[in-house]
């Protein structure tokens, strides 16, 4: 069974290609414009891995991650954020609010795919001991 990856994304030009390389590695994917939608699809379809944009409206990424990761129901699910940003302090900001990796855009093809396959595996690995 094909992983599913849950992308939180508002730029539709970001979306579109992120779900694109997802899909072509073979991921099944799910798509939401913002954190809200997100935090449902999250919840009701419990996805191995969320990418997760920072820059979101109405409630940013940091927010959202925190909310799934309160959750005993979502705590689980790997977040990656997804972040334009590269100022000192938010990658520490990142992983205070839940986040378990983050990957810089521009996406790098090959780096974006290798640091998926590589959460995902460290969720599979996590799945086996929990069960
Ligand atoms: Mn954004």
């Amino acid at each position: 069974m094909s992983a599913t990856v849950l992308v939180i994304e508002d730029t539709p030009a970001n979306m579109k290609l992120v779900a694109m390389l997802l899909d072509k590695a073979g991921y099944q994917v799910l798509q939401a414009a913002n954190a809200i939608q997100g935090i449902e699809l999250a919840r009701r379809f419990l996805p191995d891995l969320v990418l997760m944009d920072m820059q979101l409206p109405i409630m940013d990424g940091l927010e959202a991650t925190r909310i799934l990761k309160a959750d005993a129901a979502t705590a689980h699910i790997k977040i990656v954020a997804l972040t334009a940003l590269a100022m000192k302090g938010d990658a520490e900001r990142m992983l205070a609010a839940g986040c378990d990796g983050y990957i810089a855009k521009p996406i790098h093809y090959q780096h974006f795919l290798d640091e998926i396959k590589r959460m995902l595996a460290t969720a599979a690995k996590e799945k086996e001991l929990r069960s």
